[in-house]
Formats: C-alpha cells, structure tokens, sequence
C-alpha cells in the first residue's frame, strides 16, 4: 500500500514515542479507506519491522494514557445518560483532556503529521460505534436531540439536550398580568420586600401559566416565551389569539400531549390557548418578524360633551391615514426617543353616551394605540383628540385581531 511507505518516516518516528496502535495509526487516519486507525497502526508497525526497525507498543501509551483500553466504559456511561431522555436520536461526543490534546497538536507538528485525526474525533466515532447497539436510536449528526459528552478525563457524562419548542396562540383576559414573566424591578428576581419574596412584579403570566405546566410534563428546565408582539399589561388579547412559541429547554420527555397540555393550561381563567403544535427551531425568528396589523377596540373617555354624528366623522377621516409618534411619555425611559411614522388603516366609531364612546381600528404593527386616541400632548399627530376638537383619553383596550 503506497501510503504505508509513503509515510514509513514519519510511523518511525512516531514508534519511538511509544504511541498505541490507535495513536500510531491516528496519524494517517486521513489515508487508507476501510479500515480503524487501529489497524492502520497495526500495518505500519508490521512495515516497520519487515524493514527490521523494533517497535513493540508500550504498555501505557505515551499520548492516550491507553485511554482506547476503557473505551467500553464510556460506552456503557454514555449509553445509561442517552436512555435517561426520551429521544428519537442522539449523537455522541467527548471531551478530551486539555493536556492530551496540546501533546497531540505538538506531536503533529514535530512529525509534519498532515493526514492525521484527533484523538476526540476516533473517540467519538469509536465509542458512537459501541454505544449504538445499547441504545437503539439513530445516530443524528446534524441536529441530534441529545448529545452525550463523554469526559474522557473524569469518565463521566453530560447530557446536552435540545430544546423542543410549541407554537399556538393565546388569548389574555385578565388586565393584571403581562405577556411574560416580569422579574422585580428592586431585586431583579432574587426576592425581596417590594416583591413579597416571588421575585417578580406580577404573581403570573400568560408565559407562567403554560410554561410551568409544560416543564411538568416535559420535566424540563426553563421556559423561554416569543410572542408575535405584545399587548400592555392592561390589555385584553381576545379574538383567535395572538401566535407564540413557547421553547421548553432540556426536556427529558419530548413528546409531550400538547391536548393535554392545552387543557390544562385552559383551566386558568387569565389566558386560554389554542392551535398547539410542534415546530422547529426556526419558527421563533419567523414569529418575532412577523408584523402584522392589529385590530383593537377601545373605550374612550371625552373630557367634554360629543356628539355621536361628529365621532363618526372624525372615525372615517382616519382612513389609510398615515400618522407620526414620537416615543410615549410613558415608555420613553425604557426606549429610545425617536418618531415613528404609522398606518391607521381605519377607524370605526360606536357612541354610548355624551362622553363615551368606544372605538374599533385596524393600525399598521407598531402604533402606539392609546397614543393616537389621546395625542400624548402633541407627540402623536394627527391624533383623534386633536381632530375632534375635545381631548379623549383610553379606559381599556383589548386587541380583536392579530392579522397575520
Ligand atoms: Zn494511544
Ligand atoms: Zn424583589
């Protein structure tokens, strides 16, 4: 075979470093198909000594440490961690002691090595090879759900598990609660007296209360929850609901009932779900881009006497009507001060009484809703208060409709 005397130089060398079979052979693990580094270790040495150069394997491997003798081990280890989760495949991977791996990278370099493998690479693939039939999963190098790292130097295993992640929509009837969790503004979640000790502003959250029933049912870690946009607090989220991800992360059960799950959830009476699915990963970036127009309706509050013929008016005129906000007083400490220019696409007015009226209104994603009611003292414009002539403020808001 050309590349045995190719390389008989460099597997000379290398013999007298005192290497293993696997490490020897590492070293061409790029050359000669068909067959373990192993046994390429095990023809160059015979080469060698056809060629009358002594080169007996040492007892303990002068880079290994003779690591390739415990290897049903770390098989067995990885093989227990894997059956722990549930999954439809895995992948496994190791950690190599820092050390060995820098006397690797340096003995590649003293013998001009350019065909050689890592020792993390052979490992892998070797206890992969062993584990497989004790695990009876497929073997998933792209995106495995569970990865077993193997510790080489420790022998033991971490399980790296893929998070799962559920999409569906929810509606929010409660205007005490936010979208997601808010952690204390005081104790930013360690508990304190302004908190009553939860940590958190508010004692739930549209998040929470699906969240922390697909963590049980997951026995997963942390929720993380990506909303299409967001209500205020105060805001009612009704209609068909308003699409989320919800990502569960080391979920050591996978498939989860998402019925069940949805049931469950729908017993609170501050947020319903609907539409549960699972989806890839991909999906949260494609809800956060998503921005579509909102239908909202909200109760007006005149500080003068109106006229239903004159709201009406005043409705229609806001037809295709672009508008420009500058940042609310009221969220201005947390974003930047900066105009916006906004698409009312139309208004709809339904009088009540001489100071009441509620409006519903389809706005372009973005537009500050209670803003563009009130004026906000100038800093949205047009605004309805304005074009009325009578300065209006919002009671309640609710979104009816997400359009996407
Ligand atoms: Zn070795
Ligand atoms: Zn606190």
């Amino acid at each position: 075979m050309d590349w045995v005397s190719d390389n008989i130089v460099i597997a000379e060398a290398a013999s007298k470093k005192g290497l293993c079979d696997h490490c020897l052979g590492r070293l061409f693990g790029k050359l000669g198909t068909g067959m373990t580094n192993e046994q390429r270790g095990r023809i160059m040495r015979d080469e060698l000594s056809s060629r009358g150069v002594d080169t007996k394997a040492p007892d303990v491997c002068w880079l290994c440490d003779n690591v390739f003798d415990i290897l049903g081990r770390f098989a067995d280890a990885a093989a227990d961690a894997v059956a722990s989760v549930e999954s439809e495949n895995f992948l496994i991977g190791s950690r190599v002691d820092p050390e060995i791996a820098a006397k690797e990278k340096s003995l590649w370099d003293e013998l001009g090595a350019e065909n050689a493998e890592s020792l993390k690479t052979e490992l892998n693939r070797e206890i992969g090879k062993l584990a497989l039939p004790k695990i009876h999963r497929a073997v998933e190098f792209k995106n495995p759900q569970v990865v077993a790292c193997v510790d080489t130097q420790f022998a033991d295993v971490t399980l790296d598990i893929s998070p799962i992640f559920i999409s569906g929509r929810y509606n929010k009837l409660s205007r005490e609660i936010p979208q997601t969790i808010w952690p204390c503004r005081v104790c930013r979640g360690k508990g304190c007296p302004r908190c009553h000790g939860i940590g958190k502003m508010y004692s739930t959250s549209v998040q929470e209360i699906i969240g922390d029933i697909a963590i049980e049912m997951s026995n997963g870690k942390e929720h993380f929850f990506h909303g299409m946009g967001r209500e205020d607090i105060d805001a009612l989220m009704l209609g068909t609901g308003r699409p989320f991800v919800l990502e569960i992360s080391s979920p050591r059960i996978r498939d989860i009932d998402l019925d069940e799950l949805e049931k469950k959830a729908n017993v609170s009476d501050m947020a319903k779900f609907n539409s549960l699915t699972f989806v890839a990963r991909d999906a949260v970036q494609r809800t956060k881009d998503l921005a579509p127009t909102k239908t909202y309706k909200v109760r007006v509050r005149a500080e003068g006497k109106v006229n239903k013929e004159r709201v009406n008016e005043v409705a229609q005129s806001f037809r295709n009507l672009c508008i420009d906000q500058r940042t609310p007083a009221r969220v201005e400490h947390r974003r930047a001060d900066l105009v916006r220019r906004r698409e009312i696409l139309w208004v709809e007015a339904d009088w009540i009484d001489e100071s009441t009226f509620d409006l519903t209104l389809e706005t372009e994603s973005g537009t500050y809703v209670k803003e563009f009611v009130s004026g906000d003292d100038g800093r949205s414009s047009p605004n309805f208060s304005e074009v009325l002539g009578v300065k209006c403020g919002v009671e309640t808001l609710d979104v009816l409709a997400i359009n996407d």
